[in-house]
């Protein structure tokens, strides 16, 4: 470890291993380093959360995305297993938990997002709940549903979704509570949450809708979990041996925000990923990020935004002007439906309505996202044949102008929103 590098990385995952490869392409000589606080190299956070982790026990060939020899090869200095505690911008320096200090010319915060902790449980409790999401995580997980046959999830959105779904193939029996009325509320509305909602049931998942974990039974290892439902105070007594937590995430920003970056949910970026402190960008799930698309500040969590986060900011380091102009999208597969997220996914936001296309009936979904006129984002339920075109209409600008009913019927073919005439 040297104790200054030109490029400092922070985040040894996708975002920040993709932005080390961008400088090496154009710098191969300036001294590089990434810097994260697990002790891996880069690996699929993807995986964690699918069937294969777990089946070839945990150890899929499709874990490590770099080879070890990979970092040396390209003199990239792999400082695993440090934390960040400090950053003083006036000195251009990172102070760690170990006690180190480095300097640094050019900063990358790539420090991804924590899963939220389950609120309300006395410590010794606290500690016996399992979360998803680093390779550790996944590893106490795999040795804690060995052989344990009831596993409780709190929470109902994507990681909570993705572990149901994971665990039902697993031929666990699985248990699903959530604190709110409806699934994935932040995301979805009443008809998606429905989709979500029968899919569950329909793959023998019990679920608590408008309850919360008052308290856990068992010393060393969960033998019951005691849930009280918000409407009725009703408490049961519910037996299961494994609870894992997956109530959304927050970005950690304390030693970020004391060193006078500018944050809100994220650490805020210009459209090039740099932040308000000359030679620090953002990037990945981290970064806040002005799109130039919605035309607002936007922060998505999801892989293919993180890795292309990663390529921009790490040119830019090296003293290009590209700015970050795409629109990412991903699709799931889970308890039998295709939900897919493109662009812009956030509910709320000034301007911005909501148009539903198709229906729960014809189990075919899409929440369409617009704002002045133009498609921005979607969100979909069996509609991934449709994640092209959407993706066309927002990168192209398309505006709706008087389709906006018509795109409401799923037999309206939006790729002829696309033809000369509407551009
Ligand atoms: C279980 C799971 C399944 C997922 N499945 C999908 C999927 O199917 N499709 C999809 O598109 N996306 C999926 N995602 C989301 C996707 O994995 C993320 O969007 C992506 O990994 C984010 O990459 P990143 O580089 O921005 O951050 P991260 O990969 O989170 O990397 C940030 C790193 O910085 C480290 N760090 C944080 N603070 C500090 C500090 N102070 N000091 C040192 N190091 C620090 C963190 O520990 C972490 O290692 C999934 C996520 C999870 C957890």
């Amino acid at each position: 470890m040297l104790t200054h590098y030109k490029y400092l990385i922070i985040g040894s995952g996708i975002a920040g291993t993709t932005a080390a490869d961008a400088i090496r392409q154009h710098d191969k000589k300036g001294t590089l380093a990434i810097l994260g606080n697990e002790p891996h190299r880069l690996y699929s956070r993807i995986v964690l959360s699918k069937p294969e982790f777990y089946e070839k026990s945990g150890a899929p060939n499709t874990l490590f995305l770099k080879d070890l020899g990979w970092y040396p090869r390209n003199g990239i200095d792999l400082l695993c297993g440090e934390t960040v505690i400090g950053l003083d911008v006036g000195d251009n320096r990172i102070s760690l938990a170990s006690g180190k200090i480095i300097g640094y010319e050019k900063l990358l915060l790539s420090i991804g997002v924590q899963p939220n902790p389950l609120p309300d449980l006395e410590p010794a409790e606290a500690r016996n709940i399992l979360y998803l999401h680093n390779l550790d995580q996944a590893n106490t997980i795999l040795e804690n549903i060995r052989g344990r046959e009831t596993v409780l999830v709190v929470g109902g959105g994507f990681i909570a979704i993705e572990l149901c779904d994971l665990l039902t193939k697993l031929d666990k029996k699985v248990i699903s509570v959530i604190s709110s009325p409806r699934y994935w509320r932040s995301t979805f509305d009443e008809t998606s949450s429905r989709f979500i909602k029968d899919a569950l049931t329909r793959n023998g998942i019990t679920i608590h809708t408008d309850s919360f974990i008052m308290q856990t039974k068992g010393k060393s290892k969960i033998e019951a979990a005691i849930i009280r439902n918000k409407q009725t105070g009703e408490e049961t007594t519910v037996p299961c041996t494994t609870v894992i937590a997956a109530i959304g995430t927050h970005c950690a920003l304390d030693w970020v925000k004391e060193a006078g970056i500018d944050c809100n949910i994220g650490i805020l970026t210009d459209e090039r990923l740099k932040t308000n402190v000359p030679n620090i960008w953002a990037a990945g799930d981290c970064a806040e990020y002005f799109d130039l698309i919605s035309g607002r500040h936007i922060k998505l969590a999801n892989w293919t935004n993180s890795r292309a986060h990663g390529k921009i900011a790490g040119v830019n380091m090296i003293g290009e002007s590209s700015s970050y102009r795409k629109t990412t999208f991903y699709s799931t597969e889970k308890l039998g439906l295709a939900i897919s997220f493109v662009g812009d996914t956030s509910r709320l936001g000034k301007d911005k309505r909501t148009i539903s296309r198709g229906s729960y009936e014809s189990h075919a979904y899409a929440e369409l996202r617009v704002r002045g006129g133009r498609i921005i984002g979607a969100t979909m339920i069996n509609m991934a044949n449709e994640l092209s075109s959407i993706v066309s209409l927002i990168e192209n600008e398309i505006p709706m102008g008087k389709h906006l009913k018509e795109i409401r019927d799923p037999h309206f073919d939006l790729k002829s929103l696309l033809t000369h005439e509407n551009k």
